[in-house]
């Protein structure tokens, strides 16, 4: 099974994609993720990658469209992907490398949420120095107080997390990555979620839409 979760910074995708990937067996494809552990590592990607991520900008299209067409032929069992596209460019670039690959797309789940609870969402997001867990001080906080459940790292805010950067990124995603919702609606790919509500609530909706698992 292939799936795209579209939505804003902070609706919960990245929560939600990684729950869908471990029940449905799918390899989780966070594009930000990959890009901040490339970062930690201090890989070439990940050089390149840094003052894009700082900016809140997105990082260029020709660069990521060749990461995750390496990752997906990676992944033959299928992905739930996470941050990617965020582009027509990259849009179109996925259906033609699942479409080599004869592995069409099921399904793009939109998520979508209120800009104060977004913000209030990003506002509290901590994530772990280590691993890249995701915790909120208020609806996912870690067992101690700033120290990561699954490997003892450090928790910190996301630099892209500080105010100038958010107001740059959902400027962005509103400019780029919101007319993607047409083009999948056009051929009857696109589900709406609402993303209100715990993160148990939002995954029952998901799921719904969903095959039955076997
Ligand atoms: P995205 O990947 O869309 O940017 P995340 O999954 O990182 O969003 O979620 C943003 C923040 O909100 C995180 O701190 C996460 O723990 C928290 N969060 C995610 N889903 C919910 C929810 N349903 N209710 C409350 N907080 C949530
Ligand atoms: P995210 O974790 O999805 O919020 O992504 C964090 C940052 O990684 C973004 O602000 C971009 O700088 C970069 N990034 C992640 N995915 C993409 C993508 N598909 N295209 C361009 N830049 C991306």
């Amino acid at each position: 099974m292939e799936i795209i979760l579209l939505g804003p910074q902070g609706s919960g995708k990245g929560t939600q994609a990684a729950r869908l990937a471990r029940q449905r067996g799918l390899v989780h494809l966070a594009t930000g993720e990959i890009l901040r552990a490339a970062r930690r590592a201090g890989t070439e990607l990940g050089n390149l990658a840094a003052s894009y991520l700082d900016a809140g900008q997105l990082v260029p299209d020709a660069v990521m469209i060749d990461l995750v067409r390496q990752e997906i032929r990676s992944a033959p069992g299928g992905v739930c992907l996470d941050g990617f596209p965020r582009t027509l460019a990259q849009a179109q670039a996925l259906d033609e490398t699942l479409a080599e690959l004869g592995r069409p797309l099921d399904l793009a789940v939109a998520l979508e949420l209120p800009e104060a609870m977004l913000l209030e969402r990003i506002s509290g997001r901590r994530v772990c120095t280590g691993c890249g867990a995701v915790y909120h001080i208020v609806y996912a906080p870690s067992r101690v107080p700033c120290v990561c459940d699954a490997c003892g790292g450090r928790l910190e805010q996301r630099s892209d997390d500080q105010p100038e950067a958010v107001a740059q990124r959902l400027r962005l995603y509103r400019e780029k990555t919101a007319p993607l919702l047409d083009y999948y609606a056009r051929d009857r790919r696109l589900r709406e979620v609402d993303a209100r509500g715990d993160v148990e609530e939002v995954y029952r909706r998901i799921d719904a839409l969903l095959p039955v698992s076997s």
